[in-house]
């Protein structure tokens, strides 16, 4: 009698939350092999070349639509970015360059994908990075194509199955049935790899980054548990492992209707207090996508984005119709427009920036504005003139005195009279207020509600300027702790100075849309919480569960501690009895 095989668990990055139980499929995709043939001219190899680079953009045009319809835009515009890697001249020159040589296009196209995949593995950005696959990806298809093998990727699934891979390419992830996919692990990949985004977008648990030797480990057909949420691979589950974590699975099932209902409600504490829950969004589908997932509002609608994806500041016209398009979207609920907020980080290309060695303490965001008033002027015109019947706010970055805020607003007067002395159709009520994303703003709420007619925490920044922490620098990212006792501490004394003042006060930063902070924030009072839109159900449905008192409760036993890792650990414990 065979010995039965033990139950074993492996722990990879949960990647995407959900629990799938079923047998493991491995999937290994076929090597392509190119048989050793004469190569015909050059322009008889780059005419195979052009052709197959068609029935690519055919190919990936169909997986776009697929996607779209299953995910969204956002998601599939990933099919969209491999498309004009089809056109990119780099790709083309390096194939032509090897062809000349003699190479047929096949042997060129395999050095030519190599040789740009490598280059971009070995840039130190994790985005360039993440685009190496890509590059591969698209050179595999055009290879595929041209060998005269059809798109047979994961076919061979015809059972429910967990898709075990070394590594899952966008395609792949795409190509999943997701009638017969319970979920996937693969041994590569990490939390923003492509394959990992579509997952939570797709709503397939997945695992990934489980390490090399994983497909050995786990052959076709045995038993498997994923989890999602933690990471876990259960290799040859028992009995009762598996009725436990069927268990835990209807839990969550259930939980997932309950969220299903929160969305469609607006949110209120669960002793009635009224609280909005809105998105940060940069454009109109996410805007939309927004209102899918239940947001009240746009809370944050970062403008930034227009200024940095072109070689010239947009112009009044662009931003108007993208702005009446974006209030049109939400239809009369409150969008929050913030003037522009480069530089830092996010330095557009036409301006000469200054060789700063402290970006985030130089020239950006309302600095910039003061400086440049024309730019200022245009977005400001730009934003009054499509806030005409609808629900608009101004909000200005990185205020961190009064008399920039007092110079700023002059502006938007001095636009305002501009307008009508042009008799121009514009809104004359839309408020104004800041971002409090510098410490100095935290500490002079009081003083800036003189000139403020609302609030917002971005606590991204606020967090970078307390702890004094770079938020990008991967070496300090463990002291960027917005939990962090300090910045509670400046986030509780500027919500109580905004009421005081009889100001609304909401946040923006990710922390608004943390479950682990939203208890305390409901408990200092905060009247809105922005975030992600993914991020809407869950923080609807939480603070449907909290009564104001308990929140305040939670809120003032997480501030009786004097360490993040406590109150982090505190709200561990907090959520778990939720
Ligand atoms: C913030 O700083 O919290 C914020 C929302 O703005 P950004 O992340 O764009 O700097
Ligand atoms: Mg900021």
């Amino acid at each position: 009698m065979r010995e039965p095989v033990p139950e074993k668990t492996f722990i990879g990055i949960p990647a995407s939350d959900g629990i799938a139980i079923g047998p493991a499929f491995c999937y290994i995709p076929a090597e392509l092999t190119i048989p050793v043939c004469a190569a015909g001219t050059v322009d008889e190899e780059m005419t195979r070349f052009d052709m197959a680079c068609k029935r690519a953009r055919v190919e990936l045009q169909s997986l776009y639509e697929a996607i779209e319809k299953r995910a969204g835009k956002e998601e599939a515009s990933i099919f969209e970015a491999h498309q004009e890697m089809l056109s990119d001249p780099a790709l083309e020159g390096k194939v032509r360059a090897e062809v000349e040589i003699g190479e047929t296009v096949e042997q060129a196209l395999v050095k030519a994908t190599k040789e740009l995949a490598s280059l971009l593995a070995g840039m130190d950005n994790e985005l360039f990075a993440a685009r190496a696959l890509d590059v591969k990806d698209v050179g595999h298809r055009i290879l595929r194509i041209l060998l005269g093998l059809p798109d047979t990727a994961l076919s061979a699934v015809t059972e429910t199955s967990i898709i075990i891979a070394e590594d899952l390419t966008p395609s792949d992830t795409a190509s999943l049935d997701p009638k017969l996919t319970l979920g996937f692990i693969t041994a590569q990949g990490g939390l923003t790899s492509h394959s990992a985004i579509l997952a939570r977008t797709l709503g397939l648990p997945a695992i990934v980054g489980m390490g090399a030797g994983l497909l050995e480990k786990v052959p076709s057909g045995t038993s498997i548990i994923l989890d999602g949420r933690t990471g876990e691979m259960i290799f040859a589950p028992g009995g009762e492992t598996i009725a436990r974590y069927k268990q835990i699975k209807a839990k969550r099932e259930s939980h997932l209707l309950s969220l299903k209902a929160a969305v469609e409600k607006d949110a209120h504490t669960a002793n009635g207090r009224r609280v909005e829950v809105t998105a940060n969004v940069g454009e109109a589908a996410s805007a939309r996508d927004a209102m899918e997932h239940g947001a009240e509002g746009i809370g944050l609608l970062r403008t930034e984005f227009l200024y940095l994806e072109d070689t010239q500041p947009p112009s009044e016209e662009k931003q108007y119709h993208i702005y009446r398009e974006i209030f049109a979207v939400m239809s009369g609920r409150p969008v929050i427009v913030r003037t522009l907020d480069i530089g830092g980080d996010k330095p557009p290309s036409y301006f000469p920036f200054p060789n700063e060695m402290n970006p985030f303490l130089g020239w950006r965001a309302i600095r910039i504005s003061l400086d440049e008033p024309e730019l200022f002027k245009t977005q400001l015109r730009a934003i009054l003139r499509a806030a005409v019947g609808h629900h608009a706010r101004i909000m200005f970055p990185m205020v961190s005195d009064l008399d920039e805020l007092r110079r700023a607003r002059e502006i938007v007067e001095v636009v305002k009279r501009g307008l009508e002395v042009a008799s121009v159709e514009f809104a004359g009520d839309v408020p104004v207020g800041i971002m409090v994303e510098t410490p100095a703003a935290a500490v002079l709420v009081d003083v800036l509600a003189e000139a403020s007619d609302f609030f917002s925490l971005g606590t991204n920044d606020l967090t970078q300027y307390t702890m004094a922490v770079d938020r990008g620098n991967a070496k300090v990212s463990g002291l960027f702790q917005p939990l962090h006792p300090a910045v509670l501490r400046l986030i509780r004394q500027t919500i109580d100075a905004g009421h005081a003042k009889g100001k609304w006060v909401g946040m923006c930063g990710e922390l608004a849309g943390m479950t682990k902070a939203i208890p305390i924030l409901l408990g200092f009072g905060l009247d809105e919480f922005s975030m992600n839109p993914r991020a809407i159900p869950e923080a609807k449905y939480l603070i449907g569960k909290l009564t104001d008192e308990k929140a305040r409760d939670i809120a003032g036993q997480a501030m009786s501690f004097g360490t993040a890792a406590e109150i982090e650990t505190y709200m561990k414990g907090v959520l778990a009895l939720l």
